[in-house]
């Protein structure tokens, strides 16, 4: 598809909370080899029709317009996004953009061993894994599958094929892994890696999720501080959701605190589906359809859809759900029906 209808100039979008639009994160596939139990807990689920899905170049035209924009980091996500056929060939052209500066995969890990030379060659530039217990028999028990070791071997690999700043994410769960908060940023230490704890959220199929299995940030750096002594913070001037922090020995870690103090305020990050709907919120319930425009040929739609969409902006999620808990309001996000009806509603088809 070309892109010769292209405008000229477009100017940087900002919201209605004067929030720029910086990052997109690209869910590939909504499949997955994994069930993790907060965010797959099924084993099958409405697919989204193979039919319906962004072939890579449809995908490489939404980013070039979304780099008209102000887009300049890209993440590959999913569901699994190595589940997807030949993703180096879509980072390949998706690094041609200039405007793009960083190119990041967020992966279980499972093929990443295989797949991550190629991945690298092609012009990713980083890869955060996600790995919540380093117990085999719990990680069976999260995930259902028993892929434990090929997760820590992929992380192993990363750094041989050339990237640096690995991260490993972690969902920290009461009663599940916060009795491994040390081990974890031990083997981080051990595998070069930074890793950031994620409080539990009660997005899309989340359906196990209660306010009293979220270890919050608090409780993390209390543990944390049992183990290590002082901990500071890094100051940084950075849209990142990740807090970090600096341990005495020079170690840092992340902590994303999406439910105890979320972040909304500086969020630039927006959301397509493998099916090309666009989300601006984590928690948004509708997303925009961009794949109906671009298959038309239209991109002074699909241009019109991304900038009034932007602009109209008002998302500001975890805030709600989080007035909602101070006021003893917080239900079920989505009832079970609705996510049967409508997958996008599921974090596996939008993307952390
Ligand atoms: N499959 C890949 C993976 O797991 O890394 C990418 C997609 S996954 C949806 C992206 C991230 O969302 C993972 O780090 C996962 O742990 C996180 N996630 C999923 N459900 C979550 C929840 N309920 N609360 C917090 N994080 C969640
Ligand atoms: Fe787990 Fe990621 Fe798969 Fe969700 S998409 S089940 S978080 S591996
Ligand atoms: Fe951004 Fe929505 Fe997450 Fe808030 S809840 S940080 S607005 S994606």
């Amino acid at each position: 598809m070309s892109l010769e209808s292209k405008q000229s100039v477009t100017s940087d979008l900002l919201d209605t909370f004067d929030r720029p639009l910086r990052s997109l994160r690209l869910s590939v596939t909504d499949r997955c080899n994994l069930r993790c139990q907060y965010c797959m807990p099924e084993e099958e689920y409405a697919w989204l029709p193979r039919n319906t899905l962004l072939t890579f170049e449809e995908i490489n035209v939404l980013v070039s317009i979304f780099t008209e924009f102000g887009v300049d980091r890209v993440r590959l996500t999913g569901g699994e996004p190595l589940l997807r056929r030949d993703l180096p060939t879509l980072i390949r052209m998706i690094s041609q953009h200039a405007r793009v500066q960083d190119i990041a995969l967020t992966t279980n890990g499972i093929l990443l061993e295989e797949q991550g030379q190629d991945l690298f060659d092609a012009g990713l530039h980083r890869v955060t894994v996600s790995l919540d217990t380093l117990k085999p028999e719990r990680f069976k028990a999260l995930t259902r599958r028993e892929t434990f070791d090929r997760v820590l071997v992929g992380i192993q690999s990363v750094e041989k094929f050339g990237f640096k700043g690995l991260k490993i994410d972690t969902v920290a769960m009461k009663g599940f892994n916060d009795d491994e908060l040390v081990d974890l940023i031990e083997y981080g230490k051990s595998v070069n890696a930074e890793v950031r704890f994620i409080e539990y959220m009660d997005v899309g199929g989340a359906n196990e999720w209660a306010m009293e299995k979220v270890l919050s940030r608090a409780e993390i750096l209390l543990s944390l501080r049992q183990k290590y002594g002082p901990i500071e913070p890094v100051i940084e001037n950075s849209s990142a959701p990740a807090q970090r922090f600096l341990l005495s020995d020079g170690t840092t870690f992340g902590i994303i605190p999406s439910t105890t103090t979320p972040f909304c305020a500086t969020c630039d990050r927006s959301r397509l589906t493998a099916d090309g709907f666009w989300y601006l919120c984590l928690y948004a319930k509708d997303g925009i359809d961009l794949r109906e425009p671009l298959r038309m040929k239209d991109l002074a739609e699909v241009r019109k859809r991304i900038q009034t969409g932007w602009n109209a902006r008002t998302d500001r999620g975890a805030e709600d759900r989080k007035q909602l808990e101070q006021a003893s309001m917080r239900g079920r996000f989505i009832e079970i029906e609705k996510l049967r009806r409508d997958p996008r509603l599921e974090m596996h088809a939008r993307g952390g």
